[in-house]
């Protein structure tokens, strides 16, 4: 009998150093996207927010073309990313393994051609060509995404999804020069996308006041030409937040985040 009750303890406690691992193993350096990754993947406040941005979409570009001249070629500009495609299963993956976002993991989720198509994202590209108006993607994945971006884009039935209209990343980050490129032959009348550098390099400088006031200079743009989508798991807007270096530790970063917040 005490034999049976020593094994029976032993059990217990084998079972239950095995229940704390696996919490140490759950819990992750990624932890703090836990939040912005389940509100992107699991709000119907999310779905309300990529319909009304893409509503407000159409409805811009249903106005603009009517006052334009006909023979004017007019394009509008998407972003790919958290934009046209839901990336938020690799953000996932990071949280799972506690490895943050690099080249590696990221060519590893875009090489499957899997993402998801955003709520609103293909009918507004669909409804775009309807109204006889071009949509260039571009994107910062980089060019050798190109063939596994169109592969993408095909598989959730966008407009426009070839090479003709998919401008990636060579060598700058600026979307600057993409854009002037379809400036050339197309009056570009609406651009789309989830990160302020998607509509002007100006929007670009976060290097006062978090751009608050460069995007106060645009208001009336948004909503108006820059039809702005939302994006709490990562973004430019991250850079103030970490004083512009690109090498800290997980617990600067975790720090700095803390650091940043206003309470009362
Ligand atoms: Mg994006």
């Amino acid at each position: 009998m005490r034999k049976i009750l020593v094994v029976f303890i032993g059990f217990g406690i084998i079972l239950n150093s095995c229940k704390i691992a696996e919490i140490k193993k759950e819990k992750t350096e990624q932890d703090h996207l836990i939040m912005s990754v389940i509100w992107y993947q699991k709000s119907a406040e999310m779905r309300a927010l990529y319909y009304q941005g893409f509503n407000l979409a159409k409805l811009r570009l249903g106005e603009k073309v009517t006052k334009m001249n006909i023979e004017t070629k007019k394009a509008v500009i998407v972003d790919i990313d958290e934009t046209m495609l839901d990336n938020s299963p690799s953000e996932g993956k990071c949280i799972e393994t506690g490895e943050g976002f690099n080249n590696e993991n990221w060519s590893q989720w875009t090489s499957k051609s899997i993402a998801k198509a955003l709520p609103g994202a293909v009918e507004f590209s669909r409804f775009a060509e309807s109204m006889g108006v071009d949509v260039f993607y571009i994107s910062n994945r980089g060019v050798l995404e190109s063939e596994v971006t169109l592969r993408n884009l095909q598989s959730e039935k966008f407009a426009f999804a070839d090479s003709d209209h998919l401008l990636l990343k060579e060598n700058d980050s600026s979307k600057k020069g993409r854009r002037e490129m379809v400036a050339k032959n197309y009056e570009i009348i609406l651009l789309i996308g989830d990160n302020l550098g998607d509509f002007t390099e100006i929007l670009d400088d976060r290097s006062k006041n978090y751009g608050f006031d460069l995007v106060d200079q645009f208001e009336k743009e948004f909503g108006d030409k820059f039809i702005i989508l939302p994006n709490p798991m990562y973004g430019a807007w991250e850079k103030p937040i970490y004083n512009f270096n690109k090498n800290l530790t997980e617990s600067e970063k975790y720090r700095l985040r803390k650091a940043s917040i206003i309470s009362y």
